[in-house]
């Protein structure tokens, strides 16, 4: 990182600037009107302001590595991700990448993640040998790089906007990769906030109030994206089923599985998604 941001810079509540380390070790202040939190699971506004928490209910982990030389499915295929579910619950991910990489990782239970491991390597290459499909599909391939952990993958922000703040993308929050949304979302919730803080700009009104209008539907995804996530972890729930059930549904699972879901109307999705499996405790809604 070539400029690193050490503090957000305060006057009692409302953001003023930054201070931020050169990586010539130069330290330099720069004021600002707005600062947009965007530094992902840094969470550089939540970490200093201690409003980052745990998502009740979401308590999974991750370890993942690259390895070359996977075996790749035929012909067009070669390019698909597998899911690995895993019988104690959890799943393994397997992404074809260019020159002959593959991403693999898992993401589960804390406990069953790490075991008694206390080497990320070991643990990783041990969880892989007890996926019996997955192992087939490394059998002739070799772990490249070091394998990358995360203890606690979901988290959010109490608060995601504030005078002369707010947060987009992984910084506001994080629930579970199984859906791929994180990029669309934080794409998704940059575009809502870019359009705020252009409108606070031109009103000269920083508060909370007028850069908080993008935190209502943003907060509203992220529960539509939070209850799916219960559903794949609820072993009683069932995809195709709920296809099948629920066909004219099929659309707005697609959105949802791409985190296509800010400003939609989810609200019938949500009620057959709740007529097959229990919705998880309800959030404080945040702003
Ligand atoms: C295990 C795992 C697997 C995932 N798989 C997928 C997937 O398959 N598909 C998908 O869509 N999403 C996936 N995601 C989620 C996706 O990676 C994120 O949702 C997405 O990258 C968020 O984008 P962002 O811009 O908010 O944050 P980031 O992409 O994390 O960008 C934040 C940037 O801020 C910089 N930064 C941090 N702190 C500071 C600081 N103090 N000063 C200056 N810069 C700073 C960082 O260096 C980084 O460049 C996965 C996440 C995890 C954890």
């Amino acid at each position: 990182m070539a400029t690193r941001v050490e503090q957000v810079l305060f006057e009692d509540s409302r953001a003023m600037g930054v201070r931020v380390l050169r990586d010539n070790g130069d330290p330099r202040e720069i004021p600002a009107r707005v600062v947009a939190d965007c530094s992902g699971r840094a969470t550089r506004i939540g970490s200093q302001l201690g409003l980052r928490g745990p998502v009740p209910g979401l308590k999974k982990s991750s370890l993942w590595g690259y390895y070359r030389g996977g075996k790749r499915l035929d012909g067009i295929d070669a390019g698909e991700t597998t899911i690995f579910m895993l019988p104690q619950g959890g799943w393994f991910w397997y992404i074809p990448l260019p020159e002959d990489t593959v991403s693999v990782g898992i993401v589960a239970d804390p406990e069953y993640v790490f075991g008694d491991d206390k080497d990320l390597n070991a643990a990783f290459v041990s969880r892989v040998a007890q996926c019996p499909p997955l192992s087939a599909r490394l059998s002739e391939a070799h772990l490249i790089g070091p394998v990358r952990g995360l203890r606690n993958l979901a988290y959010r922000n109490r608060k995601i906007v504030g005078d002369g703040w707010l947060m987009v993308g992984d910084a506001a929050a994080f629930l579970d990769p199984i859906y791929s949304s994180g990029l669309f979302l934080a794409l998704a919730s940059a575009e809502l906030a870019a359009n705020c803080v252009h409108e606070a700009l031109a009103s000269g009104n920083l508060s909370q109030a007028k850069l908080g209008e993008f935190a209502a539907p943003l907060s509203e995804g992220i529960e539509v994206i939070r209850r799916l996530i219960h559903a794949f972890y609820d072993p009683n729930f069932n995809f195709q089923k709920f296809v099948a059930r629920y066909p004219g549904q099929r659309t707005a699972l697609i959105d949802c599985l791409v985190g296509d879901v800010i400003n939609k109307d989810m609200d019938s999705f949500l009620d057959a998604l709740a007529s097959m499996t229990d919705p998880p405790e309800p959030l404080n809604t945040i702003n």
